[in-house]
C-alpha cells in the first residue's frame, strides 16, 4: 500500500482489532457516525454495513476518491474530501440526537483533533479514537499522575475518558515508531457543574499552571504575572493551596481556580 508520512497514514491492517473498534460504538444502526481519517477504509467497511448513516471526512483526495468508488452503491455513506480541523462538527449534528466519532487518527495533529471534538463535546455522545500510546496516557491520566498535565484536563473536562485496548506497531502497514492505545471517550456536559468558561482564558490558566512542572502552581502562577495576593486569595477560595503542584489539582478544583483567580493577570 502507497502512503504519505506526512499525513499520519499508517494503516490498521489487524481484523480483529478493527472489529473490536467498530463495535465499541455499540448499536449504530439508527446512529450518524463521523469517522475521521478513514484511509483504505479498514474500519470504514464495518462501519458502514451497520450506520444508520456514516459521514467519513478523509484530507488525501486519492484516498477519498478510492472510498467514494468503493461505496457507491451505499445510500448510508458520504465521503467528505476535507480537513477534519475545518470541519464544523455540530453542523453535522443529526436532528434528533448527537454524532457518534470514530477513528484511527493521524498522529501528527491527535492534541488538535481532540480538542476540536471537545470544542463541539454538545452535539457529540460518544468517541472512540486511536492515538500514539503516549499522548493517550496523557489524556486518560488521573490528578498526581505523572502524565497530568493540560491536555488531560482540557479533554476530561468535557468527557469521562478510558482506555480501550493497545495495539502494537505491528497492527500498521507500514508499521509506526510507537505502540497505539484506543480511548473511549463518553462526552458530558459538565456546564452546570463547573460554570461556563471561557476556552481560551481557561486553556491560558492550565498552561501558566503547568509552565513548569517541578514548580508550585503558586510559583507558576506568580511567573505568569499573577499578584502573590490574588494567588493566595484565589486558591484559598477554590479550597487548594498555593504550595501544590498543579498536577494535584481535579478538573473541578481547575474550574473554581480560574472563577476564582479571574481570566487574566492584569
Ligand atoms: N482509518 C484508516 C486505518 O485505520 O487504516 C487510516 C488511519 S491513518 C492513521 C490516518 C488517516 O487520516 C489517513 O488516511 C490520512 O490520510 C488521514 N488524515 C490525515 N490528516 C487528516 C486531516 N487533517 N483530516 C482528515 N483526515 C486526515
Amino acid at each position: 500500500m502507497k502512503h504519505k508520512p506526512k499525513l499520519g497514514q499508517n494503516f490498521l491492517v489487524d481484523a480483529d482489532a478493527a472489529r473490536r473498534i467498530a463495535e465499541a460504538l455499540g448499536d449504530i444502526t439508527t446512529e450518524t457516525v463521523l469517522e475521521i481519517g478513514p484511509g483504505h477504509g479498514a474500519i470504514t467497511g464495518l462501519l458502514a454495513e451497520r450506520a444508520g448513516h456514516l459521514i467519513c471526512v478523509e484530507l488525501d483526495r486519492a484516498l477519498a476518491a478510492e472510498l467514494r468508488f468503493r461505496f457507491r452503491n451505499a445510500t448510508n455513506v458520504q465521503i467528505l474530501e476535507a480537513d477534519i480541523l475545518t470541519v464544523d462538527l455540530s453542523a453535522l449534528r443529526p436532528e434528533n440526537g448527537k454524532l457518534r466519532v470514530i477513528g484511527n487518527l493521524p498522529y501528527y495533529i491527535t492534541s488538535d483533533i481532540l480538542l476540536h471534538l471537545c470544542r463541539h463535546a454538545s452535539a457529540i455522545d460518544t468517541a472512540v479514537v486511536m492515538m500514539q500510546r503516549e499522548v493517550a496516557d496523557r489524556v486518560a491520566a488521573s490528578p498526581g499522575s505523572r502524565d497530568y498535565g493540560v491536555l488531560s484536563v482540557s479533554v476530561q473536562r468535557h468527557a469521562d475518558v478510558s482506555s480501550m485496548l493497545t495495539l502494537p506497531p505491528s497492527a500498521f502497514s507500514p508499521p509506526p515508531d510507537v505502540f497505539s492505545t484506543v480511548l473511549h471517550l463518553r462526552m458530558r456536559d459538565r456546564s452546570s457543574e463547573l460554570g461556563v468558561l471561557n476556552d481560551a482564558a481557561f486553556t491560558r490558566l492550565l498552561r501558566a499552571a503547568f509552565a513548569q512542572k517541578r514548580k508550585t502552581l503558586g510559583n507558576n502562577l506568580r511567573s505568569a504575572g499573577y499578584s502573590p495576593d490574588r494567588i493566595r486569595a484565589a486558591c484559598e477560595a477554590a479550597g487548594v493551596t498555593s504550595d501544590l503542584r498543579a498536577e494535584a489539582l481535579s478538573v473541578s478544583q481547575f474550574a473554581a481556580l480560574y472563577h476564582a483567580l479571574g481570566a487574566s493577570p492584569s
